[in-house]
């Protein structure tokens, strides 16, 4: 090596030095190559989500971490942390259980790289409810809504949703008795292997994050993604990027949500909606949630769980513009 002075991205804390992980020129070749395969070999929709209309930091998709896997030569060994199978609920007052927790290695050549985790369980929200709507007991379409009071009330099965245009009246309890909204997913059993390919997906892609320090470029999932703008952020092991500092302090979008006409969900229900983090919609303020709505609104494959989230945020501060007038 010919050049004798080397420059070293150095950290200073309180006074000390933290010994230098790599050079300055090491950092920044890294940086550069893991630049191109981003912008030249990395697809958007394929293997990152971008959230439209935002400088946020793209969410890194199961078929990119595979991609940066194999360009930096790592080899996934995943182990089982935990695994729990409660088909009968016999511990949990009858209701099924399952969870998953993996442990993903990145391995180079026999050397261990990186590691992460990821779990998965049958009670997180999207898998542990579905949204029931009411059902038309002719045609078996979820297309029934409330008729309007001028054309006789009732109830109508709506052929402007593809509904057979059935009508009944207003006590049939055939409708009536319908459970509606957040309802336990009858289905659950089905899920169990999806639960298992989602625990894995969420320590692999974990795991290259960490392993390829793409951090800097990637968060890890559309979920994560609403929510952590709101978390406290961690320190960073370097120096950040610029790009990361930008993305330390994103702006709450306050666009107002729009409001149209009567909600379909209870306020009672919407209330109870959690985050990630457990957090009950009726306790996160109008602010964060104006945000998290808009965020998701911007989203392009929404999920029925994205869907039903922005419904109960707008009956919440629907609710909530109400009480203020
Ligand atoms: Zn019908």
């Amino acid at each position: 090596m010919t050049e004798q002075k080397q420059d070293y991205a150095i950290q200073v804390q309180q006074g000390s030095y933290i010994a230098p992980a790599v050079t300055v020129k090491d950092a920044l070749m890294r940086y550069q190559a893991m630049k191109e395969f981003v912008d030249g070999i990395l697809k958007p929709k394929v293997d990152y989500g971008i959230i439209p209309g935002t400088s946020d930091k793209p969410t890194l998709l199961k078929p990119g971490a595979e991609k940066l896997a194999s360009f930096f030569g790592l080899r996934p060994v995943f182990t089982v942390n935990e695994r729990i199978d409660d088909w009968t609920g016999e511990s949990r007052g009858g209701e099924p259980f399952f969870l998953r927790d993996y442990k993903c290695q990145l391995y180079r050549a026999g050397e261990l790289i990186g590691e992460g985790c990821g779990s998965c369980n049958s009670w997180e929200s999207k898998y542990r409810y579905r949204n029931a709507n009411r059902k038309c007991p002719v045609c078996g379409k979820e297309t029934i809504i409330k008729g309007k009071a001028e054309y006789g009330g009732g109830w109508i099965c709506f052929a402007k949703k593809g509904g057979c245009g059935a009508k009944f009246d207003a006590n049939d309890p055939q409708i009536t008795g319908q459970e509606t909204g957040k309802i336990k997913n009858p289905d659950i059993f089905d899920q169990v292997n999806t639960i298992d390919k989602m625990a894995q997906k969420r320590a692999l892609i974990a795991a290259v994050l960490i392993a390829t320090n793409a951090s800097d470029y990637f968060t890890q999932d559309i979920e994560d993604f609403v929510d952590a703008e709101f978390a406290e952020m961690h320190e960073q092991e370097t120096e950040p990027t610029k790009e990361a500092k930008k993305a330390k302090t994103p702006e709450l979008d306050l666009t107002p949500v729009p409001f149209d006409g009567e909600s379909k969900m209870s306020l009672e229900l919407a209330e109870t909606e959690v985050n990630s983090k457990g957090e009950k919609y009726g306790d996160i303020p109008t602010d964060k949630l104006t945000h998290m709505f808009n965020t998701m609104s911007k989203l392009e494959n929404k999920t029925e769980d994205h869907i039903r989230k922005m419904e109960a945020i707008k009956t919440i501060l629907q609710a909530r513009a109400m009480d203020a007038a």
